[in-house]
């Protein structure tokens, strides 16, 4: 049976067995998010020269990509709005 891993190990050449330690990673990043207690308070966690590639959060140590990052404070930024509006 071909699962997901092999799909992606073969079509990016990564050994199956970094694929695999890849996913569980990515697995484990998105629990520690989703259990978090919310909201997220981030600090930088990966820059290249200037530019923050990630963000960590300092409660449940989840990161986040700079961009998902902006649209998680957008969204905050929306809620907190309808809270205030009548
Ligand atoms: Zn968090």
């Amino acid at each position: 049976m071909t699962t997901a891993i092999d799909v992606l190990s073969k079509v990016s050449g990564v050994p199956r067995a970094e694929a695999l330690a890849l996913w569980e990673q990515v697995r484990a990043n998105s629990a520690r998010l989703k259990g978090c207690e919310g909201p997220h308070e981030f600090v930088e966690h990966e820059k290249t020269g200037a530019l923050v590639r990630s963000y960590r959060c300092t409660k449940c140590e989840g990161t986040m990509p700079a961009h998902d990052k902006r649209r998680y404070d957008e969204g905050l930024e929306h809620g907190r709005r309808e809270r205030t509006t009548p």
